[in-house]
């Protein structure tokens, strides 16, 4: 599931292949993932208009689309594209006379006949068009990014919620990025359970904590989230039935803690 360090990833793809270009038609192949937009609607909307910039906040993804060339009869409004990735969701762009993904749901074509397609297999990703990006995240109630947030909101957020450190990260709504896996990664690192009460955290605790939460989301996005490239000495690589620990050796276990599946090590991370 695309979390923070992938959609980071997602966003680079996009900006260093399908900025600056004339859309020409959108080609929706499943209209399951479009969100209070019809298949008319998104292409009337959207051709003619490039993609200029983009923006990520938490597992969200918002380009912004221009108003060029200006259309002589209307004033185009602000407008952006949202992608949310789901389960399964990613981008690809297409050469020229690419075979088109079995998977693919949207595909943005350009004016050099290449195509951008938000390929999404399971069909939970959503994509929708938005006129104002912050009202957006504030009507969902997302919380601040978590490569945004500074270390005194880090602790803030943790002294003034109950619940485990796990299901405080889960929830979008107190820090928006982190899922399952790297929710586990983090407390690995941190050695910390992940059932122990956020509120029972001392100082140095958060601090650590919220050090750990950057390094990993930083280390993530550096290599490109891609899974081999990523240091055995990860959880990530070893969550799995039968999987060990990568510092203690001893087995991995997983219990369902902040309502998911969580793997951790019950000797190196201790409850606080
Ligand atoms: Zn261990």
């Amino acid at each position: 599931m695309p979390e923070l360090p992938e959609v980071e990833t997602f966003k680079r793809y996009l900006d260093s292949t399908s900025l600056h270009q004339r859309i020409t038609g959108v080609d929706v192949r499943d209209a399951y993932v479009l969100k209070r937009v019809s298949v008319r609607q998104l292409a009337r909307r959207l051709k003619g208009r490039r993609f200029e910039n983009s923006y990520r906040h938490g597992k969200h993804l918002f380009v912004r689309t221009s108003d060029d060339p200006p259309s002589p009869r209307l004033r185009r409004a602000n407008l952006w594209l949202r992608l949310h990735f789901g389960m399964t969701g990613w981008l690809q762009y297409l050469k020229r006379d690419e075979k088109t993904p079995n998977s693919a749901r949207v595909l943005f074509g350009f004016a050099n006949n290449r195509r951008l397609a938000f390929d999404d297999q399971r069909k939970l990703g959503e994509v929708e068009l938005i006129k104002n990006v912050d009202e957006f995240l504030q009507r969902c109630g997302i919380g601040p990014d978590a490569l945004d947030v500074g270390l005194s909101e880090f602790k803030t957020i943790f002294r003034t919620h109950r619940g485990t450190v796990k299901a405080i990260f889960l929830k979008q709504q107190l820090i928006a990025g982190i899922g399952n896996l790297y929710a586990d990664e983090i407390l690995f690192r941190a050695r910390m359970h992940p059932a122990t009460e956020g509120a029972r955290l001392s100082d140095k605790d958060l601090a650590r904590l919220f050090r750990t939460m950057r390094y990993v989301l930083e280390r993530a996005i550096a290599l490109k989230t891609d899974f081999n490239r990523l240091p055995k000495s990860w959880l990530l690589t070893h969550r799995e039935k039968g999987g060990r620990c990568p510092r203690c050796g001893r087995a991995l276990k997983s219990a369902t803690i902040g309502g998911r599946t969580s793997w951790f090590c019950a000797h190196c991370q201790k409850r606080i």
